[in-house]
């Protein structure tokens, strides 16, 4: 899959764009004053794969706060501000590691110099972040209402702020709900500039509908090239997010998937419970360690399809009436009473992990 060339840019140790790995983010929703909290947030957001955070900083305890979390954050810490200049200023001398903030929002041109002035001396970079929700009343008008070219139009008001004080440290964001919005804007972006992209459906919805969005906003985007860090929006705690956002670099090839769980969808062969045995391999799937090589694991559901149907699995199961198939390669290797079947199927899996584990 080809990418558009972008410029790139670092957040703490993490680089964003100019052809690195797509990046995962998410944002804090603890109330950032509580440092505790949030650096607990933060680790679990971590262990789970996330790679870069962004804290809301609507007041100066939070603004202050961000000095506790930035240092003792695993993750590099991105501070949300909104029109208020001096708290940029605050979380700049407090060590963040970036910023999300409309220039052209910040008001009289001294106060963006200002904020310019400490981001070029920490090479901090800038999100300009343009929500259709918010688009300015002018452009809105302009275009008569919302739509991808004002979206575009109000990002690069901004941009060329940014870059009128000769700072181009810049990544842009365009986030719609609606789907069709986003991806025309991103499109039309991509196009137009080559600072790199943070993408994501905004206010994407609970994990059911927000999953779905997501994945079709975010990964459509993601296959024509377009994209350099992703956030999956998803209402309540933002931990649950991150699968979703690793689920869909793996389904397109852009985050190594050396370990891989199919199952089939069941019929009326169906006799074992398979919904219950897939959740228990999956659930042992996502603790093992890197693997040296990729492993397939198929949980099938009737012993006269599932091995044929999972051929290219290193090992698998397909139930039956009482009883059960442990196969491997497609071939079966043992006939085992259904109880049997998962232990089974966990020691050939811990084989492998001992054979094949990465130290
Ligand atoms: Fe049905 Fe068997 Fe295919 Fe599963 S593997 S969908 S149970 S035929």
């Amino acid at each position: 899959m080809s990418r558009k060339e972008t410029k790139a840019v670092r957040i703490g140790h993490v680089t964003i764009g100019g052809g690195a790995p797509v990046v995962i983010q998410s944002m804090t929703n603890t109330d950032t004053r509580n440092v505790k909290e949030t650096l607990q947030q933060i680790e679990a957001l971590a262990k789970v794969g996330c790679e870069v955070v962004r804290v809301a900083v609507l007041d100066q305890d939070a603004a202050y706060a961000v000095k506790a979390i930035s240092a003792q954050s695993i993750l590099p810490v991105i501070a949300d501000i909104h029109f208020d200049y001096r708290l940029a200023l605050i979380a700049i001398e407090q060590g963040i590691h970036g910023l999300r903030l409309n220039p052209g929002n910040i008001g009289a041109r001294w106060k963006v110099q200002e904020v310019v002035h400490a981001v070029k001396e920490r090479e901090i970079p800038i999100r300009i972040g343009v929500n259709a929700g918010s688009l300015e009343k002018e452009i809105r008008e302009k275009y008569q209402g919302v739509t991808a070219e004002g979206m575009v139009e109000s990002a690069l008001k901004h941009i060329h702020v940014l870059e009128d004080e000769g700072y181009d440290k810049i990544k842009v964001s365009l986030k719609a709900s609606e789907v069709p919005l986003m991806l025309k804007a991103y499109r039309l972006m991509s196009e137009t500039v080559d600072y790199p992209l943070h993408v994501g459906v905004t206010e994407a919805g609970t994990v059911r509908s927000g999953l779905v969005k997501s994945a079709v906003g975010i990964g459509t985007l993601l296959a024509e090239g377009i994209g350099d860090t992703i956030r999956v929006s998803l209402t309540g705690d933002p931990v649950q997010e991150i699968p979703v956002a690793l689920s869909i670099l793996r389904t397109l090839g852009l985050r190594e998937r050396n370990v891989d769980l199919i199952s089939c969808p069941t019929c009326g062969r169906t006799q074992v419970n398979l919904a219950e045995l897939a959740e228990q391999v999956e659930t042992r799937l996502s603790s093992l360690p890197a693997l040296d090589r990729p492993l397939k694991v198929a949980v099938m559901g009737c012993a006269v399809n599932g091995p044929g149907e999972a051929r290219e699995a290193d090992f698998g199961i397909a139930g039956g009436k009482g009883m059960g198939l442990l196969f491997r390669k497609g071939e079966i290797v043992a006939r085992l009473p259904e109880d049997e079947l998962l232990p089974a199927l966990l020691k050939e899996i811990e084989n492998y992990v001992k054979e094949h584990g990465k130290d």
